[in-house]
């Protein structure tokens, strides 16, 4: 998709803000120029996060607490067997087993859990948040995250990983002896997806989480952003929160999700700071805007918006007047100009 005439306004007020000024002047489906939103407010990453935006308003307006609706509403998606990448119905690695990445993080508190690399445990959200609500930790990964969810009472399933992984590491020894090149995992592009969810209340508090079998064919071990605080989440109770889904490889080494809250506490709008992130990494990434990534976000004044590469995505949006899934702006090199400035 190409930028909109709304969207050059929207750069010149990116340019704007960097000199000192706010810059909200502009009118978007995506949040609008004015200083507040309706609140509760609940923003996700694609059209598979509408029902956990309306599953998570149901909670809140049910008298539940963020983390309450940020779980239930992640819950939703995890159970969806009809969703690749998402859950236990999700893509699986290389060897053929599916591991879970997913995080939460409370804005009061500045709390977070996550787990990683997770096997056999339906609702890795719930794991996530019992990490930050039963030990002193952040993380915990794979095995140790999957015994840690059961000592929980967290539902589970069998895992038969030990042999499946050892049997496909010894395939890929008996091809480097061949001196064949050994499968690499297939090109992410239409093979991953995650459920970002943020979370405003009525009181302005935040909070998020985040949900995906990660990248469809990867190698066994690989970590997405997902799970990482500040690359596929993050969350500011003083200034907004953000999301992030696409090739995590490409968003953890810029620390996205940090990335875009600090955009919003120097001003900008959710949009904005969602676009002026994809153009700072771009900027600095080899592979310029060829990236796949996304990212949502909004702020404590109830405020939303996303952007993302190339064609952007598509996102959603609840609150008590509305449930709809809007498209994001989609950026380009030629939207731009020069990118790609660690390129050798
Ligand atoms: N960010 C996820 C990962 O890299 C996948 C996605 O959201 O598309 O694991």
């Amino acid at each position: 998709m190409l930028l909109s005439r709304r969207h050059f306004i929207l750069r010149a007020g990116v340019a704007a803000a960097g000199a000192g000024s706010l810059s909200s002047g502009f009118s978007a489906q995506t949040g609008g120029a004015s200083k507040t939103g309706d609140k509760p407010l609940l923003a996700s990453t694609w059209p598979f996060g509408k029902p956990a935006n309306e599953k998570a308003l149901e909670v809140l307006s049910g008298g539940g607490s963020l983390l309450d609706a940020v779980e239930q509403g992640i819950r939703v998606v995890e159970s969806d067997v009809a969703n690749q990448s998402v859950g236990l119905s999700g893509i699986p690695d290389a060897a053929g087993i599916v591991q879970l990445d997913s995080c939460i993080m409370s804005g009061p508190g500045h709390r977070a859990g996550s787990v990683a690399s997770i096997e056999g445990i339906p609702h890795p959200i719930s794991a996530a948040r019992r990490v930050m609500e039963q030990t002193p930790h952040v993380m915990l990964v794979g095995d140790g995250a999957r015994q840690f969810a059961i000592e929980q009472g967290l539902e589970s399933v069998p895992v038969e990983s030990a042999q499946k992984h050892a049997a496909w590491w010894a395939e890929r020894a008996r091809e480097r002896s061949k001196a064949v090149k050994p499968n690499p995992p297939k090109d992410i592009r239409e093979n991953h997806d995650t459920i970002a969810l943020l979370a405003l209340d009525r009181d302005g508090n935040l909070a998020g989480g985040c949900s995906t079998s990660g990248w469809g064919g990867k190698i066994p071990g690989r970590v997405g952003d997902s799970p990482i605080i500040g690359s596929g989440l993050y969350v500011d109770n003083e200034i907004g929160a953000a999301g992030a889904t696409g090739l995590g490889e490409n968003v953890m080494r810029y620390c996205g999700s940090f990335l875009v809250v600090e955009y919003m506490r120097q001003g900008l709008h959710p949009e904005e700071a969602c676009v002026e992130t994809i153009r700072r990494i771009a900027r600095l990434d080899p592979k310029g805007f060829d990236l796949s990534i996304n990212f949502v976000a909004i702020d404590k004044q109830g405020r939303f918006g996303a952007a993302g590469t190339g064609q952007g995505f598509q996102f959603s949006i609840t609150t008590p007047a509305r449930s709809e899934v809007l498209q994001s702006p989609g950026l380009t090199k030629a939207d731009v100009g020069p990118v790609g400035g660690n390129r050798k």
